[in-house]
């Protein structure tokens, strides 16, 4: 087995990432860098401090606990501030903080026999709501394969659902190793136009599109879903080129509207990042109404709003 993932979030009781009551593992790092991500703390494949600057005290311990002198108290603005050029996430001012407003984001993953024994003490409610455990990210099927093979297999022979919450941007290869093993595939589709996709998220989607149709040639259970964001994917016309691509590489799948949200937006400061450059919008309910109303004309009539 390779380097073990990095986990950011465990989410117990989710009700959103698949059917039933479930608990999401969240891996760190992502081929892909969506300018709307609501997780930017998922993007990188490696540990990151992330620091509540608004709320500091400056009363200083995290830059005495700091081995790499990266802390110094702004005597303007009474806050600590840190030099992310000399940080290397050793966490040292997170347990030193009295008020809890250091954490790294990111830890590496415990062995897969280790990580299925905490998840089955879920087990009770996964069985009673028709649940289990999704793997999300971050992308989690960028991460190292052998272990997401040995922690899918091992939830199986629990009889554990498995669910897999994908960008679809990863390795064919490691898809083919997965198949056996998930439940249900929930895929990301963002937008049909290939050189929109390309500026709004790093990569082009031809691969992304390949791959769902080999789940779909593989008899795999697929849930397309796809954030609605304003104005990115939210006019009729890009509605309607997605249905195409959806139909044309997966067939009739169920598809689930995510509309976009800002939850996120606070986290770009908290890691140091300017927040995404462009103008992006929740789209109303109205819309979302409207696109769901698009999808199903196009034939597409399994099409639920959130999900
Ligand atoms: S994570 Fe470690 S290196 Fe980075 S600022 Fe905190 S104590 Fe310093
Ligand atoms: S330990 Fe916490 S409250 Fe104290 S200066 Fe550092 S960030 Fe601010």
């Amino acid at each position: 087995m390779g380097t073990a993932p990095l986990i950011f979030n465990m989410q117990r009781f989710s009700t959103h990432d698949g059917p039933g009551i479930r608990t999401t593992v969240f891996f760190k790092g992502c081929p892909l860098a969506c300018a709307w991500c609501h997780n930017p703390e998922s993007q990188a494949f490696a540990p990151e401090l992330m620091v509540d600057e608004e709320r500091c005290r400056s009363c200083g311990l995290c830059a005495r606990a700091c081995p790499q002198r990266a802390i110094e108290i702004d005597p303007e603005r009474g806050v600590a501030r840190t030099d992310r050029a000399r940080c290397t996430a050793c966490g040292a001012c997170a347990d030193a903080c009295p008020q809890g407003l250091r954490e790294i984001a990111g830890e590496p993953a415990p062995p897969p026999a280790e990580l299925v024994r905490r998840l089955l003490r879920d087990r009770m409610f996964y069985e009673k709501s028709g649940g289990g455990v999704t793997l999300s990210g971050g992308e989690c099927l960028a991460q190292d394969i052998d272990y997401l093979v040995e922690l899918c297999r091992l939830l199986r022979e629990e009889g554990v659902h498995v669910a897999a919450d994908t960008c679809g941007a990863a390795p064919r290869a490691h898809l083919e190793r997965l198949l056996p093993f998930v439940n249900l595939w929930l895929y990301d589709i963002k937008v049909a136009d290939e050189t929109t996709h390309r500026a709004l998220t790093g990569a082009p989607n031809g691969a992304i599109l390949e791959n769902l149709a080999y789940l779909a040639e593989h008899g795999a259970h697929i849930n397309v879903r796809m954030p609605i964001v304003e104005p990115v994917n939210s006019g009729d016309d890009d509605i309607i080129a997605a249905a195409e691509a959806i139909k044309s590489y997966a067939g009739l799948c169920p598809v689930s509207l995510l509309p976009y949200h800002t939850t996120g937006n606070g986290k770009y400061a908290r890691l140091g990042r300017a927040a995404p450059a462009g103008a992006f919008a929740v789209p109303s309910a109205q819309t979302m109404e409207h696109l769901r109303d698009l999808l199903r004309e196009r034939g597409l009539l399994q099409v639920e709003i959130g999900g």
